[in-house]
């Protein structure tokens, strides 16, 4: 066998005499780049510079020293005749074993005096090349990129008398090109910031950008923190205000889900998420007058629209938890849904489009800072998510699953009647846990969401925790409760919270109970058992949804209490046939599905 060749090129020069002491034991010929070739002839050991073999000399400062046919015809030269042939008329000699590690190029960035030009110089060229030709050719040469695998190298190629064998070499390929992917992630993650960022506010808002700096993450501690997509530029432009971390988390998946569903239902719709889950969410579907008083729109002076009704009833189902809310629209907004937001407290809106009139109403919104984005309809994510946690990536491809009325085609009570705004709801429901912290549990009515239990750890506290909000949300409907005698000035959140007091029924004491009645033009009388028990029954043709099966009879029971007729979840629970006996005792319809929609 012809003498083996190693080709040494290193930054971090960890190890490396240890390394070139072994190699020339085991008779490998030694070439090196300049400071590599210095540092081992400086401890004596005998290695020729690479520009023997290139005979061209490094230049221009060191960019170029490696780059050369000498050096990489050496490297990429397969063991196949017309190779072989080609390196014969060039005189050039086979390599294999490439040590290579590159320019500190993250360490500069992120030195706080490091400059463009700086940086630029820090971007090592000839050392990728190497690692990434030898890497290449993995079938024959060995690429060590990492000072902590020489020792382990060094033996085995002492064992197997000059081969380490293919599945070493397949290792030490894939740990080059690991390698080579981040160092090109972090200079195209730094050309990024130079290039293609917005620094909010003010200098590059309404333009399209690659990259937005946030202030901070989920926390004011955590910092940095930004928002970028890596090809192309980010799907949404800010209009107003400057986003933050949790914004985009609730702004993105709030208008993935309202854009699902008008495409389900042909109807605009809205969302009104708080922590990345829905509050309220609801298609366009006309508000009766009652509604419009709990809702609290009966005042507005423009005609609800279709997109308006979608976020008055999402924004008005759970008043409480939709405060500060961030609003998706699936249609581009227009003024009767801008006067609609413009009055309630709200971190934000994402939408498709802002009529002129209806962006002059939010722009002012928080004199100013009221946070608008304007999404491409036309975008389409990418099939396949990553996310890290602990450092580890976790990779799964979208749900991109499709919720329409077939879902629900699978009707395994007695009583299989599921009429058609039934079927609105189910999907409103259904979609709604789509985007939903698990566990989850939504019921609706009137195409929305009226009680959403989210991100409990067990099936029927979701169930309960929804109910009871559908049960809040339905005693506001009550001729008490509408006709509550607040006093002039009270503002509307505060009329919110006074009703909620109200309807949970909890005993008031002390200055509470004395400034929730300062709010009243005289006393109220609170709500009766019996006028509870009177008006609960009157609910009827409610909608219920669940992210995976019941596990018990129990879910199907506590349904029931709060008006639900209508139930789907998925079918795979040993209990399933108890909970179909328990719809069957109420002559509810449940649908099996086949669909699981856990959500994190
Ligand atoms: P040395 O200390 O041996 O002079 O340089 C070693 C460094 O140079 C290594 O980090 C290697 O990745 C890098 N390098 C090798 N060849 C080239 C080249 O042709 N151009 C540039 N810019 N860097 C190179």
């Amino acid at each position: 066998m012809a003498q083996q060749i190693a080709l040494l090129s290193v930054y971090d020069k960890t190890n490396l005499i240890d390394l070139a002491q072994g190699l020339q034991k085991a008779g490998v010929r030694l070439l090196g780049s300049g400071g590599t070739a210095k540092k081992i002839r400086d401890s004596g050991i005998s290695i020729e510079d690479v520009s023997d073999i290139t005979k061209a000399p490094e230049m221009l400062g060191g960019r170029v020293k490696t780059l050369h046919p000498a050096v990489h015809g050496g490297i990429l030269a397969r063991s196949i005749p017309s190779d072989e042939a080609d390196l014969k008329t060039q005189a050039i000699a086979k390599i294999s074993i490439v040590v290579c590690n590159l320019y500190p190029f993250s360490e500069t960035i992120s030195q706080p005096n490091c400059t463009l030009a700086g940086a630029v110089e820090e971007i090592d060229i000839g050392g990728v090349t190497l690692l990434r030709g030898a890497a290449k050719n993995h079938e024959r040469v060995s690429v060590l990129s990492d000072p902590a695998d020489y020792k382990e190298f060094l033996d085995a190629f002492t064992k197997g008398q000059g081969d380490v064998g293919q599945n070493i070499r397949s290792k030490l390929a894939l740990k080059a090109f690991e390698m080579t992917a981040k160092y090109d992630d972090a200079i195209s993650g730094y050309f990024r910031e130079q290039y293609a960022s917005a620094e909010l506010p003010e200098d590059k808002l309404a333009g399209s950008v690659q990259r937005l700096a946030l202030r901070y993450g989920a926390n004011p501690h955590q910092k940095p923190a930004q928002a970028f997509v890596s090809e192309g530029e980010l799907p949404f432009k800010v209009l107003s205000g400057s986003p933050g971390y949790i914004n985009l988390l609730d702004a993105l998946n709030s208008y993935a889900l309202v854009k699902e569903l008008q495409e389900a239902l042909n109807l605009p719709a809205a969302a009104s998420f708080k922590h990345v889950s829905p509050a309220g969410a609801a298609v366009g579907v006309e508000l009766n007058e009652t509604e419009k008083k709990v809702y609290g729109v009966d005042d507005l002076k423009e005609p609800l629209t279709p997109l308006a009704a979608a976020y008055a009833r999402a924004r008005g189902a759970d008043r409480m938890s939709s405060f500060g809310d961030f609003i998706a629209l699936s249609a581009p907004c227009d003024l009767a849904t801008a006067r609609i937001i413009s009055r309630e407290v709200s971190d934000g809106v994402i939408a498709p489009g802002y009529s002129p009139e209806a962006l002059d109403v939010l722009a002012k919104k928080k004199s100013g800072k009221y946070c608008v984005l304007q999404i491409d309809p036309t975008y389409s994510p990418p099939a396949i998510e990553t996310k890290q946690v602990y450092g580890i990536h976790l990779q799964q491809r979208r749900n991109d699953c499709k919720i329409d009325a077939k879902l629900f085609e699978n009707a395994v009570t007695k009583n299989k009647e599921l009429p058609s705004a039934a079927v609105t709801d189910l999907i409103v429901a259904t979609l709604a846990l789509k985007y939903t912290q698990s566990n989850s549990v939504a019921y609706a009515y009137h195409g929305s969401i009226v009680g959403i239990g989210a991100g409990q750890q067990s099936r029927i506290h979701c169930t309960r925790l929804a109910g009871s909000k559908a049960d809040i949300w339905w005693l506001r409907h009550h001729p008490r409760v509408l006709a509550l005698p607040f006093k002039k000035g009270v503002k509307r959140a505060e009329k919110a919270n006074a009703i909620d007091l109200f309807v949970g029924g909890e005993e008031l004491e002390g200055g509470e109970k004395e400034q929730w009645e300062s709010l009243f033009e005289g006393p109220v009388d609170a709500l009766t058992t019996a006028e509870r028990k009177e008006w609960a029954v009157k609910l009827e043709g409610v909608s219920c949804s669940s992210d995976a099966f019941f596990p018990f009879p129990d879910n199907v029971h506590r349904a029931r209490k709060s008006g639900v007729k209508y139930l789907a979840a998925p079918s795979g629970s040993v209990m399933d046939a108890e909970c179909i006996a328990a719809a069957d005792e109420h002559d509810m319809v449940f649908a099996h599905t086949t669909l699981r929609l856990f959500h994190h």
